[in-house]
């Protein structure tokens, strides 16, 4: 599942296993993935990407925020939990945007 996707509004691609959080072909990192069992680590990485001006989508730094919020620092222990909480969230999303247009 992924946090944020290599793009034009982004110099990082940001997912997770269920076991670690991934940064991807890290440009901070010699083009190799860097890995993480913290969503803390994962932020605090994503700032380094941000203050050598690399592009990191507000999205993926809230999204973080949230789940520390919400679910804590250790992303194996809650990884399953936050993504179907992810899921239903971005369904009812849907379903609302369907339901106004009907
Ligand atoms: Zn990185």
């Amino acid at each position: 599942m992924s946090y944020a996707r290599f793009g034009e509004f982004s110099d990082v691609y940001i997912w997770g296993d269920g076991e670690y959080l991934f940064c991807d072909l890290c440009k901070l990192n010699d083009r190799r993935v860097q890995r993480f069992a913290s969503r803390r680590e994962m932020l605090e990485h994503l700032f380094q990407h941000r203050r050598i001006g690399h592009l990191i989508p507000d999205f993926a730094i809230e999204r973080l925020e949230y789940e520390i919020d919400q679910y804590g620092d250790d992303y194996a222990a809650t990884a399953k939990q936050s993504s179907a909480d992810y899921g239903r969230q971005i369904l009812a999303n849907l379903e609302e945007m369907i339901g106004d247009s009907a």
